[in-house]
Parts: C-alpha cells; structure tokens; sequence
C-alpha cells in the first residue's frame, strides 16, 4: 500500500501566474484547491512530511500564484491560490478565476484536483463553480474535509455526507486530520492511484 514515508524529495520548484512560468509537464500532477484557511497547507505538508514546505506558497507575492512542488522527481503536487479570503480585495479576488482556467487549458497532465473543505463549513458559491469547471474539463475531483477532529466522531459521517449532497459528489469525500494524522494513507492511496496507473511504489528503507 502506499505510504506517506515513501516520499523522500519534495522540493518547492517555481510560482507562477501563467502558463508561460510553468515547469515542462512532463509527468503526472495533482493540483489542490481550497477556501483559504481550510487546512490545504496542513494537508500538504502532512502529505509530503515536512513541516513548513507549503509555508512557501504562503509568503507574500505566491499566496495568489500557482506553486509547483517537484514530489521525488515523480510528481507535481501544484498548489492553487486560496479563495475566499475576506482581507484579499476584489479585483485580486477576481483573478482567481482566469488564472485557474489557464492552468486547466494548459494541456498539464492533470490527474485530480484535490478539493479541501472543512468539514465543520457549508460548501458555497466558489465550490459550486470550481466543481463545474473541473466537471466540464473532465478533471477528476478528489474532496476531503480537514479539521475532523474539531467535532465528535458520531457527527463525521454526517456531515461528510450533507457536504457530498450539497455539492453533488460522486464519490464521498475523505475524512482528515492534522491534528492526528488520521486519514492520511487514505489521502495518499487515493492520491497514488489518481497519479500512476502502475502499482503504487514500495516503501524504501533509508541507507
Ligand atoms: P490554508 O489557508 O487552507 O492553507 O489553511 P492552513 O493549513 O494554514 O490551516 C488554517 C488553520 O487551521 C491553522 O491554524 C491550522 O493549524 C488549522 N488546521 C488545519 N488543519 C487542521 C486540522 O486538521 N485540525 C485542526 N485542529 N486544525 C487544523
């Protein structure tokens, strides 16, 4: 099975507004969307295990840019601007759109979208429409909510299930915390699947 320990390289690579500034898309990629403070950062650095790799994205000039992260020379993890952030002003916010929609006319190879939602949060208007852009493309959509252990155990499916039907998944969404860790390898079995259509690879031990 894949595991997050099978990851030895993650190097953040470039930021980018255009396509133009994009690495040569010559491998897979996953890129991850989400409302600004949902977790996303969290959610990747527990992935590729380090701490403050996606802090980089977070710094002033790349919060409203692409960041592309090399994954063990395999992979492109590519880290989408936040939406929804109250501070940002509108015509900033107003690029969002155009930018995402040239990346996903940009021929990547672009296997899912990783959709990130908090789980105590009602999707709103930005899922909606990212969901059907992503559907008009044929991009698969990958959902997972962060922060579940933020409420109780017997309330998880619940939600998890009211959020599906809100935004009409197809498949159920994936429950994590960063707080435990839990969910993670699902996260990651997911993820390597959307990824390779070979076997997942096997953990290497360190030298
Ligand atoms: P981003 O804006 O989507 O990148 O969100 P961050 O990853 O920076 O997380 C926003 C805030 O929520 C931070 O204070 C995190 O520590 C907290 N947070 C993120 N994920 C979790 C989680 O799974 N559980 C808990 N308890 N807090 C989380």
């Amino acid at each position: 099975m894949a595991r997050a320990g099978v990851i030895h390289k993650a190097e953040f690579l470039v930021t980018a507004v255009k396509p133009s500034q994009f690495p040569a898309s010559d491998r897979p990629e996953a890129a991850f969307a989400g409302r600004s403070n949902a977790g996303k950062s969290t959610l990747l650095n527990a992935l590729v295990r380090r701490r403050n790799l996606a802090r980089t994205s977070r710094t002033p000039g790349r919060t409203q840019a692409l960041n592309f992260f090399d994954i063990d020379g395999r992979f492109y993890f590519v880290d989408l601007p936040g939406y929804g952030y109250a501070k940002v002003p509108r015509a900033i916010q107003a690029r969002w759109g155009p930018m995402v929609e040239g990346y996903l006319s940009a021929g990547r190879n672009l296997r899912a979208v990783v959709l990130i939602l908090d789980i105590r949060r009602d999707p709103r208007e930005e899922e909606q429409n990212l969901l059907a852009l992503l559907d008009s493309r044929g991009v698969p959509v990958l959902p997972v909510l962060t922060k579940t252990d933020k409420i109780s155990r017997g309330r998880r499916a619940g939600r998890a299930s009211a959020i599906a039907r809100a935004l009409g998944l197809e498949r159920p969404p994936l429950l994590f915390s960063g707080l435990s860790g839990e969910g993670l390898e699902a996260v990651w079995q997911a993820l390597f699947e959307a990824l390779s259509t070979e076997d997942p690879p096997t953990e290497r031990t360190t030298p």
